[in-house]
């Protein structure tokens, strides 16, 4: 890339490098990013469609799941990447409403672009867009409606919203939502005035089994490990847990060691000796008045055995973050050398204890000192089946989490975006000036969401939508939303279509957010050609040349 400067031409960029500027930079940017959104508008709402998604590998993935849609389509575009971390954003603060935060900001992107035919800046726009999201952030939290946390019948009503769009089935949601309110509910924890949940605590554990209906909620951990002697106990109660991260093996030496041994009685005597090194650690364990042992490492045969005797369950090869776990739920102290075993270092659990789960055994530690991990176990028949399971038990218990945290909840089905939109086309008048047409802009994208929930459920749209807004100009109008089913505008609370204020919030916020940023960007400079071969992605069209 040249450019002159006293007539000298000045090489700033590589040969090779592609750039694109302004309009077409822009426009490049939002036609990808309407493309993406497009692509996840069907799979919106309980009645979208599923999306078979094969990666390069030939491994197929059948789900609805805003984000792991998006994470297994291989986005090569920049722009494709972006909506990709945003959509991780939303996932990792709420948990749920990551295809809501993508349509909305293929949207955004949409009327923006119309709005920069009528010349209207790009600056304008995003103050325009910051203004109605400050705006509508204020509105979700007036009509959010506020919970109580011990009222089980809406947290219920929010679990199972959120798994509406997971093909698991109404039963088997009904059981998920149970589980994952006890789940929520046992770990949470009071930090100040704030209900705090840490959803590291809670383990998701998959094995196969008869059906979803097995799933179940276990105080404790689960390990996917067993017993590794079978002269062990499978069962302790009371049970002195010490955790180790340390091989209880003969240590190998560091050099490759050859010894010579000329007469049989010293291979006796070589094998005795470590025996007695082994000895000595097992000596150790029991010494401490440890009855059952996790061991990060391998245990030897011959150690195996020693343990069995003295009737301490073992089990080896136990995974980092299931140590730690262990540690955190047990009190145990992670030791790194069997000398330094002491009973100060040992953790309890009421219970230590080896099942069979489907065809395998697992161990499980229940009734810990600390009961502030629970791990849920999902069981079900196909593969397949287990991953949808896995998402939705995932969304069930990110939406409860975040109930906890703030607890209030605003009706779905739409009504929540409609009565935004309602609002913020009386706040856009007041704004006046270009930057009205922004926010009527921002008004109006919110209506994809009820638009696409009706368009996904096969009814008329245009009906539909002149319905649901004359609803909301109604008095008390704030909760009628689309019941996707019959196509009538009813009251979402009635129905218990509940969504976490949360999750809302956080999807206009990362849809304003990431809008705001594709607007900003007026220029592309691409090291390397993204493709060797065929088109050009839109918006990285041939170089262009400038001249000062
Ligand atoms: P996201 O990834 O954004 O969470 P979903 O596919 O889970 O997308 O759909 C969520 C939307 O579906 C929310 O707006 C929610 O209110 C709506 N929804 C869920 N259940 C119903 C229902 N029974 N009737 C109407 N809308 C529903
Ligand atoms: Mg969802």
């Amino acid at each position: 890339m040249a450019y002159t400067a006293g007539g000298q031409p000045v090489l700033i960029l590589k040969e090779d490098t592609q750039r694109s500027r302004d309009r077409e930079a822009r426009r490049g940017n939002i036609t990808v990013a309407m493309i993406v959104a497009e692509a996840l508008k069907s799979a919106l709402g309980p009645r979208g469609m599923d999306k078979m998604l094969v990666d390069s590998l030939g491994d197929i993935t059948i789900t609805n799941d805003g984000y792991t849609i998006l994470d297994e389509m291989e986005l090569e575009h920049p722009i494709g990447k972006m909506i990709k971390e945003a959509a991780k954003t939303q996932e990792d603060m709420v948990g749920d409403g990551c295809t809501t935060a993508t349509i909305l900001t293929g949207e955004l992107l949409k009327k923006a672009h119309d709005l920069l035919d009528e010349d209207i800046h790009p600056t304008i726009i995003i103050s325009g867009y910051r203004k109605a999201l400050t705006r509508a952030l204020d509105v979700l939290g007036d009509i959010g409606i506020d919970v109580d946390l011990v009222d089980r019948e809406t947290l219920r009503n929010v679990a199972q919203t959120s798994m509406s769009s997971k093909a698991i089935g109404t039963t088997a949601a009904k059981h998920f939502a149970e589980i994952a309110i006890d789940a929520v509910m046992q770990v949470a924890e009071k930090r100040g005035e704030e209900d705090y949940v840490d959803k590291d605590n809670i383990q998701i554990v998959k094995k196969e089994g008869r059906s979803l209906g097995e799933t179940e909620l276990i105080r404790g951990i689960v390990l996917d490990k067993e017993v590794v002697h079978q002269g062990m106990p499978k069962r302790l109660e009371n049970s002195r847990i010490a955790l180790v991260n340390a091989p209880l093996e003969v240590e190998k030496t560091e050099f490759d060691a050859e010894i010579r041994i000329r007469d049989p009685t010293h291979i006796r005597a070589f094998l005795d000796q470590e025996a007695r090194l082994l000895e000595k650690k097992v000596e150790r364990v029991k010494e401490s008045g440890a009855t059952a042992l996790f061991c990060q490492k391998g245990i030897d045969d011959v150690a195996q055995s020693m343990l069995a005797k003295a009737g301490i369950l073992a089990i080896r090869r136990v995974k980092e973050s299931d140590v730690e776990n262990l540690s955190k739920a047990t009190g145990a102290e992670i030791i790194s050398s069997f000398d330094d075993m002491d009973a100060e270092d040992l953790g309890w659990a009421g219970l230590v204890e080896e099942r069979k789960i489907g065809d395998d055994k697992m161990v499980f530690v229940e009734d810990c000192k600390t009961p502030t991990a629970v791990c849920v176990l999902i069981r079900a028949g196909l593969e397949r089946m287990m991953e949808e399971a896995e998402r939705a038990m995932d969304d069930a218990i990110s939406v409860v989490a975040d109930v906890y945290r703030t607890p209030k909840v605003v009706a779905g089905g739409g009504a929540a975006e409609a009565e935004l939109a309602r609002q913020l086309r009386s706040y856009a008048v007041k704004i006046g000036g270009r930057e009205q047409l922004a926010v009527e802009a921002f008004s109006d994208a919110l209506d994809v969401v009820p638009k696409t929930l009706v368009e996904n459920a096969g009814h008329d749209i245009l009906d539909t939508m002149v319905a649901l807004r004359a609803a909301h100009e109604e008095e008390d109008g704030h909760y009628m939303g689309v019941e996707v089913h019959t196509g009538d505008i009813v009251d979402m609370r009635e129905k218990g279509v509940l969504d976490p204020v949360k999750v809302k919030e956080q999807a206009v916020k990362t849809a304003t957010e990431l809008a705001s940023m594709v607007l900003r960007i007026d220029d592309i400079i691409a090291a390397t050609k993204p493709k060797e071969e065929g088109a050009p992605p839109p918006g990285m069209g041939e170089e262009e040349e400038e001249e000062f």
